[in-house]
């Protein structure tokens, strides 16, 4: 049996994820975690009986406790930043799938490694600002790091069995975004329109991420990472169908992609069965029934997001954690309707300007720089 915390539960992530586990015979729930849904979180504790679950605060942890007693349910109940660090490293835990968003997942993240927990990794923030520091203590600790997102579970089964020495570079496909094919003025796209995604159900923020293609620049810097390769080797492509999840490209000029309908619950799914394959109750994959696949080069003028993206991840050190923290910070604004859509690059592009970069940087310089981003991008809003 495999003990799985997911954090993050009543995301979109989250509750494809509980979904899977409760259809997969030797997987199960060990914990949970919510930001704010407690009314989820109850309905997910009736079915799934995890040993412990967090909460933000520590009013909601009263509420939980007075409810769990009124349901003769012994749970333990953590809180806040500190809950999430200890729920992680419980002993019942094999496994912990981050499906927070943000780079609060960072020092939680951490801290499961250190207690030689598996991690799947939902969450691409915390791999942004501190990349290079989770995959070294990741491989000092012999913890597995298993990708969710879709386009690096895509080369993650694309890499299986091949020599990494031999990869030419990585092929980042993209589907444009809900605004990919927008002709009129970018300052006055409204929320909704930049929610409304093509082709991938997912969360608010990876959402306008998305519209923005940040999202495609914060995976690449992603990509780098998990799988070790130079950011100048990572190639991004629009691909509208988002049939072929990415690819990898060798030497010899072989390219393999890993292609399925788009669908989350496959990369999640795979994460939690890894090394096996079991059958998923999705869609298959009917490639006479798509007319087309098309593919494009991106445009960096119309998105500056990525461009900032490629930018901070060739200046490195800490950059990308300036890069993840400003745009987090836009972004939350541009949800509640306080500055414009082109606003968004506009100031992860002044935060970048105003920083200065500490050389060989630990971790806490990486948090240090990631505040110290917030507070000025809330400035200059
Ligand atoms: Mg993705």
């Amino acid at each position: 049996m495999k003990n799985i915390a997911v954090l993050g539960s009543s995301g979109s992530i989250g509750i494809q994820s509980l979904d899977i586990i409760s259809k997969i015979k030797n997987l199960s729930i060990a914990a949970l975690s919510v930001n704010k849904d407690i009314a989820l979180l109850k309905k997910q504790i009736k079915i799934f009986k995890p040993k412990a679950v967090c909460v933000c605060s520590a009013a909601d942890k009263e509420e939980l406790k007075k409810w769990l007693s009124s349901q003769k349910l012994r749970i333990v109940v953590y809180d806040g930043a500190e809950g999430l660090k200890k729920i992680v490293t419980l002993s019942e835990i094999d496994m912990v799938l981050f499906a927070i968003v943000g780079s609060a997942a960072l020092i939680p993240i951490i801290s499961a490694i250190n207690a030689g927990k598996d991690i799947a990794l939902a969450n691409k923030e915390a791999l942004v600002t501190a990349g290079k520091e989770i995959m070294s203590l990741a491989a000092k600790k012999k913890v597995k790091v298993l990708p969710v997102d879709s386009e690096h579970s895509a080369i993650f089964q694309c890499l299986n069995g091949e020599n990494k020495k031999q990869v030419k570079r990585l092929i980042l496909t993209a589907s444009g975004g809900a605004l990919y094919k927008y002709k009129k003025d970018f300052s006055k796209i409204t929320v909704e329109q930049a929610l409304a995604h093509p082709t991938w159900k997912m969360g608010k923020k990876i959402t306008i991420d998305s519209a923005t293609l940040m999202n495609k620049g914060l995976e690449a810097i992603e990509a780098s990472v998990l799988f070790n390769v130079a950011i100048d080797k990572i190639k991004i492509v629009i691909h509208p169908q988002s049939i072929a999840h990415s690819m990898v490209e060798y030497i010899d000029g072989s390219v393999i992609a890993q292609m399925s309908n788009p669908d989350m619950r496959l990369p999640i799914q795979y994460a939690l069965t890894y090394p096996d394959r079991v059958e998923a109750n999705i869609k298959p994959l009917n490639l006479c029934g798509i007319s087309k696949l098309e593919f494009y080069e991106p445009d960096f003028k119309k998105f500056p997001c990525l461009s900032l993206a490629f930018e901070a991840a060739k200046i490195g050190q800490t950059m990308p954690a300036v890069l993840n923290a400003a745009n987090e910070t836009a972004v939350n604004a541009f949800l509640n309707k306080k500055i414009k859509f082109s606003d968004i690059a506009k100031i992860v592009e002044k935060t970048m300007r105003k920083h200065k970069i500490i050389k060989n940087c630990d971790i806490d310089d990486l948090i240090a720089a990631d505040i110290w981003a917030r507070n000025y991008a809330r400035e200059i809003l």
